[in-house]
């Protein structure tokens, strides 16, 4: 499980400056939805889990085990953004190796994986396109190709499928939520978008004047 306790994150320089503060679960293969607005702190959520802030207080827990104190780069954690960060002049597998030791380099265990994970995402036949020429949702299965291989157990989305058209983005969805079952993954996925969290999330949290606070009722699915 993935606790995070009354994790707080102050911006100083904002005047008056701000106060944001976060508690929340997720369990192996759920999904935890964030709601709120725009400018609300769900994407802060997301820079202290994977260690970009540095909380003032709290707790960051998997099984156990606590995440404050390593450096971005040695978390269990994967993210996916809205601008999906791809490498347009790079092909699908590029793009996916990327993701393992910054190059474009892999073992051939890892080439091997790389491709299996796109064949299972309905990418066989773009593995070696460059990005620049897939559709926005392929573009997206590439993203969530390079989160799967990297394998790390708790998975970020901040608004990812926004750009997207509706079925595409329903698609996405629930790529999302199968990915999450059968890798037991714990995501938490930030939306401005009810529906997003009606569709796939197991619990439903949202950002009410700076504090995450539960959705009632907050049940499992
Ligand atoms: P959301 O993702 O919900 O849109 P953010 O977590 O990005 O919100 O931002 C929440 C608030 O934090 C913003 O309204 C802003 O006041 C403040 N903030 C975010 N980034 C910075 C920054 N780099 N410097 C100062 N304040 C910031
Ligand atoms: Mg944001």
């Amino acid at each position: 499980m993935l606790q995070v306790e009354n994790l707080t994150y102050t911006y100083r320089e904002d005047k008056p400056s701000k106060l944001y503060r976060y508690s929340l679960r997720v369990e192996a293969g759920e999904v935890a939805g964030i709601l709120g607005p725009s400018g609300s702190g769900k994407s802060t959520l997301l820079d202290l889990l994977s260690g970009f802030l540095t909380p003032d207080a709290g707790a960051i827990l998997l099984d156990d085990t606590p995440l404050s104190a390593l450096p971005p780069e040695q978390r269990p954690v994967s993210i996916l953004f809205q601008s999906h960060n791809l490498f347009e002049h790079l092909t699908a597998l590029e793009n996916v190796l990327i993701g393992l030791h910054g190059n474009t380099r892999g073992t051939s265990e890892e080439m091997a994986r790389a491709r299996a994970i796109l064949t299972s995402m309905h990418l066989e036949s773009c593995v070696d396109t460059p990005v620049s020429r897939l559709s926005g949702g392929q573009q997206q299965r590439v993203a969530l190709a390079r989160v799967l291989l990297r394998n790390r157990p708790v998975l970020l989305l901040d608004e990812p499928f926004t750009g997207l058209d509706p079925a595409t983005r329903i698609e996405m969805l629930r790529l999302v939520r199968t990915l999450t079952t059968d890798h037991r993954l714990h995501t938490i996925m930030v939306t401005h978008d009810q529906t997003d969290c009606d569709a796939i999330a197991d619990r439903v949290y949202r950002m009410v004047e700076g504090k995450l606070i539960p959705e009632h009722p907050n049940n499992r699915r």
